[in-house]
């Protein structure tokens, strides 16, 4: 057994292994101080909640209280290991500043009250809303980091009972791309590939994704593969110099906002080398003739000139990705935040089409998330799409959902699509909106343009209600805020990027009054009295496992069905991936096998959208594309950002995450091997960049876009020349009142977004940057980048290869 600091080294020591063998076991392990395997008094089993990867571990309890994570070992996910932040942030749940009492605004200042009397000042406001205004009054805002039972709950609430359109998850800033890319080329959501492509896989292309930071376990998975015989050959694709990148065989660095014009450059390429599946395509697809044509007009010359990126290189990863014999394709938010996202994304899904590389061990796209329940919003309907990945754009789907609902289908609006995130803050903005439900996010640092998002929360007409574990920058603009358990307090289950369900288990109390988000919801459901059409109430479920049951049966029949799956079965089997129904009791490891698309007409969850405008496609047009549902090859072409660097603000700016954070650090700031990994903002400038503008490592600096300024030190990096970079992690609730700085990436932002997925973009702005003082030593930022890490006594994790 080793013990390693695992915030020095957060991938820990490699267990290599080799093309189609089995990723072998090392078991994770982190234990409060003082604390042996021995005085534990039982491991809950559960899974990770602070990324999308989904890794299985087991809570450690003693004496009724969490003291540590340990791995599980066989799981299909992780195999034992863990990453920095499952192994640390869970001692965030026993933080003094936790939300024990609900809270209610008296004279513009929050104090603490019952339950009952926060419920009844909701329910009021909600009933006064409903008879002055009707439901469009009615806003809810949610996340990627509840379980699945409370999703379901809340689109019925939402959409059943209340009847309002306005329902949409954070994870429109973070994989509403990726549902977009997905539903454009095959027809619905849901991930062909599945992470065991790794193992087989001999050219890895990770696009946008610093998997190294983001889904640490996935590439520690990765780095096995590239120290074990015959490692697969890596193409990166970022502007930074990231761990991804320095294992890569090619590191393409494009200029931000380029994406289309460098996966249509690769296109061309492959297509005009020959290296084809024109069988595959044939059978499987409609659309190849179109793409053809348009990237004819991508040689790499131009492309090199639109991305600045050398011709050469283009050539090179085209030269990879078309000989490849097992492909595997990831993508994240280097493309889901940035300019011409799902255009960008859908081209991905392109690359895999004509090469007939999908559905096959090693062969498979990983369209990733962001969040660790991600997936569920999608599935459940608590983003902008409707349980079960149904159509909102089909009568029979909205019909079906109807009848699941006991409801008349009106009661479900479907005259549009349903709404996104950035709408619904629209609404808010001009006043439609005056009831906004925001539970476990913080929009008052996430959200773009900052200074507008807080005025809009602030406003005296609007009614906010937050529904979360610790007070943020967002519970404080409340009317009302519910105290929330958490992960570990509660149980249900939730499914990873890759459609593995874990369930998890409850392994201590919630302090206080704190409630699980699920007996919230139901409270409201009872208290607002929902009905269905015969008067008996909309929402038949008690609890969690009743919750999944009802999911279950509003999954039959759908791609993501869940009916093979129960409590019982999570419990003894781990990770299982959807589909899971009869004919597939033990669940489904890759999606498309057979080259048949969840696509039909009758079938889609959606027509899909012009990628260039975002215009919905209408069910005759779509049916007349595509009758008999294969997958769709839709191609764009490129057309610059919006906001340009210019004389006044030169450079690109460009926002983005840190191995060490999760979201806005609500939790990983409260553990504290985590928060001192990376306790303040840094800005990332290149050193040709500093050295033009006389700045030095650790001088603080003053970033600033028509939006607003952002103070913080200088890192010098091999980031492309002309870029700056800002982790977006960092906010106001552990800052000092008197810093007198601000230091939220978003203050910066633009509202923006992707004219098809609608998620905002974080990764295409103009901005300057000056020195404010000459500061000394090093930025405060992560070391596992560039420098020599530190090293931590109480960061030490045991390792156990079996
Ligand atoms: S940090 Fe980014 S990728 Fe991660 S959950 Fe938040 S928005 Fe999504």
């Amino acid at each position: 057994m080793a013990r390693i600091d695992r915030i020095a080294d957060p991938w820990g020591t490699r267990t290599p292994y080799g093309p189609g063998e089995d990723w072998p076991v090392r078991v994770d392990t982190f234990l409060k101080e003082g604390v042996s395997p021995q005085d534990v008094d039982r491991w809950v089993p559960t899974a990770s909640i602070l990324h999308s990867n989904g890794d299985g571990m087991d809570i450690a309890v003693k004496d009724g209280r969490m003291v540590g994570v340990r791995g599980a070992a066989g799981d299909r996910i992780n195999r034992g290991r863990l990453d920095p932040k499952d192994l640390y942030a869970w001692q965030a749940g026993a933080s003094p500043d936790r939300l024990t009492r609900p809270l209610i605004s008296r004279d513009g200042a929050l104090v603490e009250t019952d339950w009952d009397t926060a419920m009844d000042a909701v329910v009021r406001r909600s009933r006064e809303l409903l008879d002055e205004q009707g439901p469009g009054a009615f806003g809810f805002y949610t996340t990627g980091q509840l379980f699945l039972e409370e999703y379901y709950t809340l689109a019925a609430i939402a959409r059943g009972g209340i009847g309002t359109h306005h329902l949409d998850g954070n994870t429109r800033l973070c994989t509403a791309t990726a549902a977009a890319a997905l539903k454009e080329s095959f027809g619905c959501d849901g991930q062909p590939g599945t992470y065991a492509d790794i193992d087989h896989a001999d050219v890895i292309a990770l696009f946008g994704h610093n998997a190294a930071e983001t889904q640490t376990v996935l590439w520690m998975r990765m780095l096995d593969r590239l120290a074990g015989p015959n490692p697969p050959q890596v193409i990166c694709v970022d502007p930074r110099p990231t761990p991804v990148a320095r294992m890569a065989a090619v590191h393409l660095a494009p200029r931000p906002g380029t994406n289309v014009a460098l996966m249509n450059g690769l296109l061309h390429e492959i297509i005009s080398a020959g290296r084809i599946d024109r069988g595959y395509v044939d059978a499987h697809t409609v659309g190849y003739e179109e793409l053809e044509r348009r990237v004819e007009e991508y040689p790499p010359a131009r492309v090199a000139e639109l991305c600045d990126v050398p011709e050469e290189l283009i050539r090179r990863a085209a030269g990879l990705l078309g000989d490849a014999e097992r492909l595997v394709s990831t993508v994240l938010q280097g493309f889901y935040q940035s300019h011409q996202a799902t255009a960008a994304a859908v081209q991905v899904n392109n690359l895999h089409l004509i090469r007939g590389m999908l559905g096959r061990p090693g062969c498979g796209v990983l369209q990733m998330n962001g969040q660790p329940t991600a997936q569920n919003t999608r599935e459940c309907g608590a983003d902008g799409d409707l349980p079960g990945f149904r159509n909102w754009a089909n009568d029979d789907h909205v019909a079906d959902l109807a009848r699941i609902w006991n409801v008349e289908p009106e009661r479900i609006p479907h005259y549009a699509p349903p709404t996104h995130a950035m709408q619904i803050f629209r609404y808010a903005e001009q006043g439609s909106i005056r009831f906004l439900w925001v539970s476990g996010t913080n929009p008052a640092v996430s959200l773009p343009e900052l200074s507008r998002i807080r005025k809009i929360l602030a406003q005296e007409r609007l009614f906010l209600v937050v529904q979360d574990i610790f007070p943020t920058e967002t519970t404080e603009l409340a009317d009302v805020v519910l105290p929330a358990a958490t992960w570990g307090e509660k149980t249900g289950a939730f499914t990873n990027a890759d459609r593995t369900v874990h369930l998890s288990e409850k392994a201590v109390e919630p302090p206080g009054e704190a409630r699980p988000d699920l007996e919230i919801f139901l409270d409201y459901a009872g208290r607002m009295g929902f009905t269905g059409k015969d008067g008996t109430p909309l929402i038949t479920w008690t609890g969690p496992e009743s919750a999944f049951r009802a999911w279950q049966e509003c999954s039959r029949g759908r791609p993501c069905d869940y009916t093979g799956l129960s409590y019982e079965r999570l419990r003894a089997a781990g990770g299982v991936q959807w589909p899971c129904d009869q004919d597939h009791p033990d669940g489904t490891e890759r999606l498309y096998s057979d080259g048949r698309f969840w696509a039909a007409p009758e079938y889609c969850e959606s027509f899909g959208r012009d990628l260039v405008t975002g215009t919905p496609v209408e069910e005759v047009e779509y049916r007349f594309l595509n009758p008999s549902g294969k997958a769709v090859i839709k191609s764009a072409g490129y057309l610059p950002p919006h906001e340009m660097p210019d004389e006044l603000r030169p450079f690109h700016l460009i926002n983005g995450r840190t191995v060490h954070h999760f979201h806005t650090r609500t939790k990983t700031a409260r553990a504290p091997q985590l928060r001192d990994a990376a306790p303040d903002v840094w800005v990332e400038m290149s050193a040709a960049d500093a050295a033009a503008h006389d700045m030095r490592e650790g001088d603080l600096a003053e970033i600033s876009s028509p939006r607003g300024v952002v103070h913080a030190r200088l890192r010098v990096t091999g980031i492309r020349p002309g870029v700056l970079f800002l982790p977006f992690h960092y906010g106001y609730w552990d800052l000092p009142d008197d810093a007198g700085r601000t230091r939220a990436a978003n203050e910066l932002t633009v509202t923006d977004w992707d004219p098809a997925s609608k998620q905002p973009l974080f990764k295409t702005g103009a901005a300057t940057i000056r020195l404010l003082e000459r500061g000394g030593g090093d930025a405060p930022a992560d070391r596992d980048s560039e420098a020599e890490p530190a090293r931590s006594r109480t960061a030490l994790a045991d390792e156990e290869p079996r």
